[in-house]
């Protein structure tokens, strides 16, 4: 056995594997397990218990029977506990990294930079639990005082997706932490690892028991379902699929449960004739191949200036081309595996309708023999304007670009699609800039940058891409209601 190899071993052998519920941890009721696969082998990591409809329904339990005192708790002492995680999770980074790059693919420096990212929102929301403010007025006749102030929504459900294991789970846990709720976390079934490790850390650090509850399972509809529709659960936050998010929605209606929906996304990337055509190219390289584009951030359809559009598709090839594709565990890897492979088989469909429409591979475009679900990074040009992929998140490292004479034409481009999450655009013009950000139906614009991410901002997207927004002070108004009081004249 290699040295590596006793460092995978002895780090999956320290995660606990059962379900947390009520600061317990303990197997299913049926003692069900489900195994979690290396997208680079495919090989069994381990397995982890199958969290069942009644141990659904008992996390629901430990959460609601903990919301009260928790929401009792001084905002400083919610807020020390999260800075506290914030250094255990720093000071375990690599393991995080390691156990990410294991499970999800990606190459072990992303996944340390997704370290950073999934722990600085338990940072930034450490200093915003001591800023829940409300507001104290009179009524405009004078007659009443207006009291504002704000409660913990109450008991969550976060159901999180497998591309980003921490930050999916930390953006929604270490806000509702803040803000006084209570939750029940299903994170997604290929990833549920990480989340678990995370778990552990919270307990080190204090969290009262039944406040985070863990329930990793393999059947997401019935367990979370009943869930969704018991009086005592009062939010849903989802990240995952348009699709799935939807039937969340309808199922949510019933009780009228406040949601987040953090949807996909189709972002475009436009490059203007004016634009720094290398910066545009360091900026696509980024956007489209930051976790082998699986990211609904990922820029999903170039849109380039004709004038530029020869020199940006040669540029960005050459460097696509030239980038190291190998399992997450080498530190040469640059491009991990796709998730699974069905996830491979529907990027490489989505190439070979591209082509059928006219499109040219620039690079890349075919699957590599050997095991692990590896996919090329591919460049596409002269895509026609019925290809597939134009429409669909791609989810993969596939960067097809279509061309544009008109600024007009460019934002129409932009705007055909039901998805709006997130655009970026190359300019050197500040008027264009600024004709951008109003005219891009997105939640978020990069103006000359490849990523937006960040917890300090509002995270989220318009039209089918969600509602709500995590990070920045946004994030934690997702967690809070509103509460007013009148109250009679003092003076009367
Ligand atoms: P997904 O298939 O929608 O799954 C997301 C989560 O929902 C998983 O935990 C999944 O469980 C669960 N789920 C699936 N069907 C369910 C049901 N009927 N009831 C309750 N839960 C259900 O999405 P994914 O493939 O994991 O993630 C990729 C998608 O997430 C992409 O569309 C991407 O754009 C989106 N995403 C959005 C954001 C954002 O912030 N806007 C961020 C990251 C990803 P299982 O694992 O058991 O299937």
């Amino acid at each position: 056995m290699t040295s590596t190899q006793t460092l995978h071993d002895s780090l999956l052998d320290s995660i606990r594997t059962g379900l947390y519920i009520g600061g317990r941890w303990r197997e299913a009721s049926n003692q069900n397990t489900f195994p979690v696969h290396n997208p680079a082998t495919g090989e069994v990591l381990t397995s982890v218990a199958d969290a069942t409809v009644n141990d659904g329904a008992d996390a629901l339990s430990a959460a609601a029977e903990a919301q009260k005192s928790w929401a009792r708790t001084s905002p400083r002492d919610r807020g020390e506990l999260l800075r506290a995680a914030f250094a255990a999770v720093t000071a375990r980074a690599d393991d995080f990294a390691l156990l990410m790059t294991l499970e999800m693919g990606k190459p072990l420096a992303e996944a340390r930079g997704e370290v950073s990212y999934g722990a600085e929102f338990l940072r930034w929301f450490s200093e915003e639990a001591v800023r829940i403010a409300g507001r104290y007025a009179p009524a405009p006749d004078g007659k009443t005082r207006l009291l504002v102030h704000k409660r913990p929504v109450g008991p969550c459900l976060f159901i999180t997706p497998w591309n980003f294991p921490l930050a999916m789970a930390t953006r929604k846990i270490a806000p509702a932490i803040a803000a006084g709720c209570t939750m029940v976390v299903k994170p997604a079934t290929l990833t549920p690892l990480t989340t678990l490790l995370f778990a552990q850390i919270l307990e080190e650090v204090g969290l009262p028991a039944g406040v985070l509850n863990v329930i990793p399972t393999s059947k997401a509809g019935s367990v979370t379902g009943p869930l969704i529709a018991d009086p005592r659960l009062r939010k849903l936050s989802f990240t995952g699929s348009t699709e799935v998010g939807r039937q969340l929605l309808k199922a949510s209606a019933d009780q009228v449960l406040r949601t987040s929906m953090e949807l996909g996304g189709n972002a475009p990337f436009l490059v203007f004739e004016d634009a720094d055509v290398d910066a545009a190219v360091d900026g696509a390289l980024l956007a489209k191949l930051r976790n082998m584009g699986e990211a609904c951030t990922a820029a999903n359809r170039f849109i380039v200036h004709h004038a530029v559009a020869e020199e940006f598709a040669r540029k960005l090839s050459q460097k696509m081309a030239a980038l190291t594709v190998a399992p997450g565990t080498d530190p040469d890897s640059q491009i991990g595996p796709l998730i699974d492979e069905e996830s491979r088989t529907k990027v490489h469909e989505l190439v070979l309708d591209a082509v059928h429409t006219g499109a040219s591979i620039e690079t890349g475009g075919n699957v590599p023999a050997g095991s692990g679900y590896f996919y090329p990074p591919t460049v596409l040009t002269g895509v026609g304007p019925t290809a597939r992929i134009l429409d669909e998140e791609v989810f993969g490292p596939v960067a097809p670009i279509v061309t544009f004479t008109e600024e007009q034409e460019a934002v129409e481009l932009a705007n055909s699609t039901e998805y709006g999450l997130v655009a970026y655009v190359y300019t050197r013009d500040t008027a264009r800039t600024l004709r951008m950000s109003e005219e891009i139906e997105s939640g978020m614009l990069g103006i000359n940058v490849g990523v937006v991410s960040n917890p300090a901002a509002p995270f989220g997207g318009v039209k089918q891409s969600g509602l709500g927004r995590e990070g920045g002070i946004e994030g934690i108004e997702e967690y809070l209601e509103t509460r007013y009081v009148g109250i009679a004249d003092p003076y009367a």
